[in-house]
């Protein structure tokens, strides 16, 4: 996820998505986003990735361990 981010936030470096491939944290339609969301499980960072997604408007990928669907729901309810 680190190169999806343009401001690095401080907390990024130590995300465990930048030691991994961005595509996992991408998937394509059809393709499940499991792996990326269980890696998001054990990341220390969840809470402001999520919160940097709803700041910035993130429309795509998953962020802070929930996919675009769950971020499209969760900005539903907050709006
Ligand atoms: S919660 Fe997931 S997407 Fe966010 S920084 Fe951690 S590993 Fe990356």
């Amino acid at each position: 996820m680190s190169q999806r981010i343009n401001e690095n936030p401080m907390w990024i470096s130590g995300a465990l998505c930048a030691q991994t491939g961005p595509d996992v944290f991408f998937p394509e339609q059809g393709e499940t986003a499991e792996l990326a969301k269980q890696i998001c499980s054990g990341c220390p960072y969840k809470d402001p990735c999520l919160q940097y997604a709803l700041d910035h408007d993130e429309r795509f990928g998953v962020w802070g361990g929930l996919d675009q669907a769950e971020l499209r729901r969760l900005r539903g309810r907050a709006a």
